[in-house]
């Protein structure tokens, strides 16, 4: 929202409080001066306070910069390992030639290597066999070298990604896909948190807000984003709801929300008016705009001038991901 549709937003506002002051009247109501008035003085106070919390900026959380730091811990950890010889290992696995899938091993594997791991990227042509891929599994499952194992999805559709998944032994789950590790994270276990919504946390503690007693929506419930995500929130003893495309009203929850987590797939899902003044904003989507460049699902500049803090898409989520994909690589290593 530009100041001009703040300030006009405001006089409509100003006006309909006068409205309802003079209908009052009208309607007989006792009429008491402002200053003893508390529904009245309620009102002009929500409206003084809109105005100011939604000329205010939002702080802009930067996931760039968190994942330097994040990786500079992480490299530090990795070295110390090394030193005792157990250098941490991920092995990252790629059926087929989907061409987004081939960039996000190549930018894992190199991550790797930024923080002092060691890598395997194993490529297969898209008619790999199911019990083959199994076989190659169960390999690296015995592999000591290996703390991590990573399957790309989407794979072939001859292959069944849920077999694949819990094929992968728990204590190599660095994705945290597993119906084992899901199950980890509901009963407050120490098993992996999918990285995404472990990253979003990571966001979110970044701006010094703590979580007790807050009330968090997550937009979204799929497995690997938008149910995790109201566990780790629910953990950190936050309030969740979680909406999806069955809820009726989003906004009407969006509203009351200290935090808001928009994990849906589709632009502009979370606009300026849906928001509470002050609330966090955490943008997990990835779409294209009209003029094809990537966006979230949050409308960016309208959010800001309502939001206290907000991720920007790019430079926000998405680099978090990777960031907590070596974090549980390392934590993996640690623990054996
Ligand atoms: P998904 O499996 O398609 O889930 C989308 C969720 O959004 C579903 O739960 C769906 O509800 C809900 N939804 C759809 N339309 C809605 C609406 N109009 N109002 C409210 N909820 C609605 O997607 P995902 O894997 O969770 O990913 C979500 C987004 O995050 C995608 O854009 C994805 O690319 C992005 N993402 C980014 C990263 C990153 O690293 N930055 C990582 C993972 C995902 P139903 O369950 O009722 O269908």
């Amino acid at each position: 929202m530009n100041s001009n549709s703040v300030f006009g937003v405001f006089q409509i506002a100003t006006c309909r409080f006068i409205l309802w002051n003079s209908n009052l009247a009208k309607a007989g109501s006792t009429r008491l001066p402002l200053g003893e008035n508390p529904r009245a003085l309620y009102n002009l106070a929500s409206l003084l306070s809109y105005r100011q919390s939604t000329t205010m900026s939002a702080h802009t959380i930067d996931g760039v910069l968190l994942s330097q730091q994040l990786r500079a811990e992480i490299g530090q950890r990795a070295a110390s390992l090394s030193a005792k010889g157990k250098q941490p290992g991920l092995a990252v696995i790629l059926v087929g030639e989907d061409p987004a899938s081939q960039v996000y091993v190549r930018n894992k594997v190199k991550a790797c290597g930024d923080v002092g791991f060691h890598s395997v990227l194993e490529k297969y042509e898209a008619d790999l066999t199911e019990a083959a891929l199994l076989d190659r599994i169960a390999a690296l499952n015995a592999d000591p070298a290996i703390h991590g194992i990573l399957v790309q999805m989407p794979l072939p559709k001859h292959i069944n990604p849920h077999k694949v998944i819990e094929a992968i032994s728990t204590t190599k789950d660095v994705d945290g896909y597993s119906v084992l590790s899901a199950g980890e994270l509901m009963t407050g276990l120490t098993g992996f948190r999918p990285c995404t919504p472990y990253g979003c946390m990571k966001l979110i503690e970044s701006t010094g807000v703590d979580l007790r007693g807050k009330h968090a929506v997550v937009i979204g419930r799929s497995n690997t984003v938008g149910k995790p995500m109201a566990l780790l929130l629910l953990q950190a003893n936050a309030t969740v709801t979680i909406c999806h495309s069955a809820t009726p009203d989003l906004a009407y929850h969006t509203r009351q929300a200290d935090v808001v987590v928009a994990a849906v797939g589709r632009r502009n899902t979370l606009t300026a008016d849906m928001v509470k003044p002050g609330a966090i904003v955490i943008d997990v989507g990835m779409n294209r705009d009209d003029a094809g460049k990537l966006c979230g699902d949050v409308d960016t500049a309208g959010v800001r001038e309502v939001a206290s803090h907000i991720t920007p898409v790019p430079g926000g989520v998405g680099p978090m991901t990777i960031t907590m994909l070596l974090m549980n690589t390392v934590e993996a290593a640690e623990r054996t």
